[in-house]
């Protein structure tokens, strides 16, 4: 299996290598040339192991060119009891067809850890198997939980460094301390005056600036990038569906074969797209259904295929889906419509904020996506409504998620999966008064108040953020972050 970018440039490459650089030269994303298929036997079988082995499994079929031992060895590390506790990706059943995959057992209670704790071996490895001879240069623009779960996957790596840029008023308090407080020598953390597509546009403008590459060079570095443009970061989260659907078999909730709608709240179209990938493989994914907030762009271009990032921007409770631009749409175009239309795509995209697929594309990704949203008093609804009826405490993506899924179960029936994808008490003071709780303390009093109020327990990693010293303040203006990378 080789690399391609989705934009059609001549060249293949290994997935070490795609791994390595994280981008294609001419601006696309890589892919892999052909999909590895898996049986509903292989399936089964996988059921019977732990969630590392799961991983190594799943993952090897991607990555040929690593080490089949190397890499066993870095998912039990990765996925171990102590990074995940209670559990790398459990199934949680609120009732008969309607379930909850908790992807936020992680040392940042998010779901980006579940590729972050592993990618940066991914990574490392990389730079063996390719004969690097510099050292990488990781630039991150998050809208808050990649941010923190890239900070704590690369911290203290060896041959790697990482700078993190964040939108100063888009992110949550609690998401703020996390990434202020990062301990290791070879992190930085840096807010930007702007959004979040401000800082992912500036860090994919110091990508593409050759300035800025040859001066790294001088140093011994080159970039790279932990995004979920990266293949290394998506290819763990394929991961997570295959062991949902083994666990629900195992469980006894499905025969093998049966059909299982997912339902994903989505921003950049990293976690959706893992979901598009297993059912590919041939996971017997029926639908996959996109869930957006106020930001819906998603849900205009799923229903009608046009999508226009021309249009307000809109800060939510969901903040890690307050996204205009969602890059990993473009490796789904690139599966539906090929190469050359992509590319075409993306070039309208960046001159005119638009662009629109033709009605045959657009209706073979409606054979498989659907789309939802919800606004901001249906989120709050949500969370309120899932902890009277099953006692179970949602944070406000996957409110988002639940909602949209329980509305199309209700008009299509099946067995619905729904993805959580943060602990409830990452965005505790929305969640505190969804619940019906008073908040007026600082973050850390909102979390204790939100456990006398619901009993259900603070995360430790979150609890234990009191106590650690705050380092990186600093706030700088998106036109600077070029000079940052270089100098700061
Ligand atoms: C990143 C994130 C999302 C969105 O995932 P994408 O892969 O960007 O679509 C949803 N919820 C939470 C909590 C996140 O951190």
């Amino acid at each position: 299996m080789n690399y391609v970018s989705t934009r059609g440039l001549d060249e293949k490459i290994s997935s070490a290598y795609a791994i390595k650089k994280g981008m294609a030269p001419d601006g696309g994303l890589y892919m892999p040339d052909a999909l590895p298929k898996i049986t509903f036997e292989e399936i089964k079988a996988l059921a019977e192991l732990p969630y590392y082995l799961r991983a190594a499994d799943i993952l090897g079929r991607f990555l040929p060119d690593y080490d089949k031992d190397i890499l066993t060895a870095d998912c039990k590390a990765a996925y171990s009891e102590d990074n995940f506790k209670g559990g790398a990706a459990p199934v949680h059943k609120l009732e008969n067809g309607n379930y909850i995959l908790e992807l936020f057992h992680g040392p940042t209670c998010a779901f980006k850890d579940m590729a972050l704790q592993i990618m940066p071996s991914l990574l490392s490895r990389s730079l063996d198997i390719t004969g690097e001879e510099g050292d990488a240069y990781i630039l991150v623009a998050t809208s808050g939980d990649t941010g923190k779960a890239a900070l704590e996957g690369y911290a203290d790596k060896d041959r790697i460094r990482i700078k993190v840029f964040y939108p100063v008023h888009g992110v949550s308090k609690m998401q703020k301390r996390q990434m202020a407080t990062q301990s290791g020598d070879n992190v930085s953390v840096c807010a930007i005056e702007g959004n979040f597509d401000d800082a992912q546009n500036g860090v994919k403008k110091i990508f593409a600036d050759k300035n800025i590459a040859d001066e790294l060079a001088k140093q011994g570095l080159f970039l790279s990038s932990a995004n979920s443009i990266n293949w290394g970061r998506l290819a763990p989260q394929i991961v997570y569906y295959i062991s949902a659907y083994a666990d629900l078999v195992k469980m006894g909730e499905l025969a093998l074969g049966d059909t299982l709608n997912v339902t994903v709240p989505t921003g950049n179209f990293g976690n959706i797209f893992a979901g598009y990938i297993a059912r590919e493989m041939g996971l017997p994914i029926g639908k996959l259904i996109c869930a957006s907030n106020k930001n819906n762009i998603l849900t205009d271009f799923l229903s009608t295929g046009t999508y226009d990032r021309n249009r307000e921007f809109f800060q939510t409770m969901s903040p890690s889906m307050d996204i205009l631009i969602s890059s990993n749409l473009e490796r789904l175009l690139y599966l539906i419509c090929g190469s050359e239309a992509t590319a075409e795509y993306m070039a309208s995209l960046s001159s005119t904020g638009k662009y629109t697929v033709s009605d045959e594309q657009l209706a073979a990704i409606q054979a498989v996506f659907s789309a939802g949203c919800t606004d901001e008093a249906q989120t709050k609804e949500q969370i309120k409504k899932t902890f009277d009826k099953y006692g179970y405490l949602i944070d406000t993506h996957t409110s988002v998620a639940l909602r949209v899924a329980e509305e199309y179960k209700a008009e299509n029936g099946g067995a619905m999966l729904t993805v959580s994808t943060a602990s409830p008490y990452k965005f505790a003071a929305d969640v505190l008064s969804a619940v019906g709780g008073e908040f007026d303390g600082d973050e850390f009093e909102t979390l204790d108040q939100l456990k006398s109020v619901t009993g259900a327990e603070i995360p430790e990693p979150l609890a234990g953020l009191k106590e650690k010293e705050i380092r990186f303040t600093k706030v700088i203006a998106p036109c600077d972050m070029g000079d940052e990378v270089l100098h700061g």
